[in-house]
C-alpha cells in the first residue's frame, strides 16, 4: 500500500505539531548517571495533594469495576458550595484541557475564527485548528494580552475567544478593570473563555472575580482545573462555569463518562483541605520571593509572574542553557514553541528545589 495516511487526516490535523512531553525522570536520570533530579518543569504542585484526596481516591479503588457517575453529582455539588453557582452551570472534563476542547468543539468550525494572544497557552491552537477553525494570534504587548488590539481584531467571523489570565508561559495577569472593558466591546454571539487554571495563586486586588459577571455576559465561560494548586495533575480533573444554556451545549457534546471516578473523589476531597491549599500558596510565594530576589542579584530579566512559575529571560538562545541545566538535574521548560527561545519557564518548587535552580543555573551561566 503506498497511500500517503498523512493525507487522510482533516486539514487542520494536518496543521498540527504533537505536544513535545519530556522523558519520564527515572529514564533521564539513567541517561545522565545522575540521581536527585528536580523536576520543575510542568508547573506542577511541589508538596503533592491533599491526603483527603489521596485517601478518597484510594477508597475508590473498590469500586472500580463501575462506571463513573456521568453528571459527577457530588463533585458538582462540592464545587456549587464552594463557589455559590448552581450545579448546572458547571462542565466537568477530563482536565480543563478537555472542556477548552469541548468549547472549541461546540462553538467554532471550519471557517469560523479562535482568538488569542501571542505567547498565550499551547492547548488554544491545537483546539482551534483540531476543528478546522482559523486561529487569529493577536501580538501581545510586553508578553501580556493586549485586549484592545484583540477587540480591533473582531470580525464577523470571531466564534471563541481564549483568554488565560493569568496566562502560561507568561505568567502576566490583566485587571478586572481592563478584563471588564473588553468584554464590553465583545459582541454577545462571541464566546470569551477566561482560563483560570492559576486562580488559587492570585491575592491581588484587581483580579477580576469573573464569577460574579456571569449574570452580565453570558458569553462568557470561566475554567478551573484541580491541576495546579490542588495538585491533582495526574488524576486529570478541569471544569468549567458558564451560564446554564452553554453548560447544556457542552455537555451535549462532553463524552458521558470522561471524567474517571478516582479524579472526581480526590477533588471532591481535595475542596475539603482548606489548610493544603494555604499551605501550597504560601510557599509558592515564599519560593517566588527568593528566585526573584536571587534573579536579580544575578541579572536576570524575568516576566512578573502572578502563577507558580517563573519566565526568565537567558539573554541568549535559551537551548543550550537549558541542555547544561539538565545536565546539572535540574528540568525546566524551553519556551522557544511560545515564541519566546531566549526564555526559560521555572516552576517554583520546594526551597530546596528553588536553590538548586538558582546554584545550577550559576553553575552553568557564569553569573
Ligand atoms: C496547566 C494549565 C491548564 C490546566 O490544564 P489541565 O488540563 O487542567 O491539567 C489550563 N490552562 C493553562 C493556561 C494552564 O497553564
Amino acid at each position: 500500500m503506498s497511500c500517503d495516511l498523512t493525507l487522510l487526516a482533516n486539514k487542520g490535523i494536518r496543521s498540527l505539531h504533537p505536544y513535545q512531553p519530556g522523558k519520564p525522570v527515572s529514564e533521564l536520570e539513567r541517561e545522565l548517571g545522575i540521581s536527585n533530579i528536580v523536576k520543575l518543569a510542568s508547573n506542577e504542585n511541589p508538596l503533592g495533594c491533599s491526603h483527603l484526596a489521596i485517601e478518597a481516591m484510594q477508597a475508590e479503588m473498590n469500586e472500580i469495576a463501575r462506571y463513573p457517575d456521568a453528571n459527577g453529582y457530588y463533585l458538582k455539588e462540592a464545587i456549587c458550595k464552594k463557589l455559590a453557582i448552581n450545579m448546572d452551570q458547571i462542565t466537568l472534563g477530563n482536565g480543563s484541557n478537555d472542556v477548552l476542547n469541548l468549547i472549541a468543539r461546540t462553538f467554532a468550525g471550519p471557517g469560523s475564527e479562535v482568538m488569542f494572544s501571542q505567547h498565550a497557552f499551547v492547548v488554544y491552537p491545537i483546539a482551534a485548528k483540531a476543528v478546522e477553525a482559523d486561529a487569529v494570534v493577536v501580538p501581545a504587548k510586553n508578553y501580556a494580552h493586549d485586549l484592545e488590539a484583540m477587540g480591533d481584531a473582531i470580525t464577523d467571523k470571531t466564534r471563541l475567544i481564549f483568554i488565560a489570565n493569568p496566562n502560561n508561559p507568561t505568567g502576566t495577569c490583566e485587571t478586572a478593570d481592563s478584563l471588564r472593558a473588553f468584554m464590553q466591546r465583545v459582541p454577545e454571539d462571541v464566546i470569551v473563555v477566561m482560563d483560570e487554571a492559576y486562580y488559587e495563586y492570585v491575592d491581588d486586588a484587581d483580579y477580576p472575580q469573573t464569577i460574579n459577571w456571569l449574570k452580565q455576559f453570558s458569553n462568557m465561560i470561566i475554567t478551573r482545573t484541580f491541576s495546579k494548586a490542588y495538585g491533582l495533575a495526574g488524576a486529570r480533573m478541569g471544569y468549567s462555569i458558564s451560564h446554564e444554556e452553554i453548560a447544556g451545549l457542552l455537555n451535549r457534546v462532553r463524552e458521558p463518562f470522561n471524567v474517571n471516578s478516582f479524579a472526581m473523589a480526590g477533588a471532591t476531597a481535595a475542596l475539603k483541605d482548606v489548610d493544603f491549599l494555604k499551605q501550597a500558596v504560601s510557599l509558592n510565594r515564599r519560593g517566588m520571593d527568593y528566585l526573584t530576589k536571587e534573579l536579580d542579584d544575578m541579572g536576570f530579566a524575568y516576566i512578573p509572574s502572578k502563577g507558580n512559575f517563573l519566565t526568565v529571560d537567558m539573554n541568549t538562545d535559551a537551548a543550550a542553557i537549558y541542555e547544561k541545566l539538565l545536565h546539572q538535574g535540574v528540568i525546566v521548560r524551553p519556551v522557544a514553541n511560545y515564541e519566546m527561545p531566549n526564555h526559560l519557564r521555572v516552576s517554583i518548587g520546594l526551597m530546596e528545589e528553588n536553590q538548586r535552580f538558582i546554584s545550577a543555573l550559576q553553575k552553568v551561566t557564569g553569573r
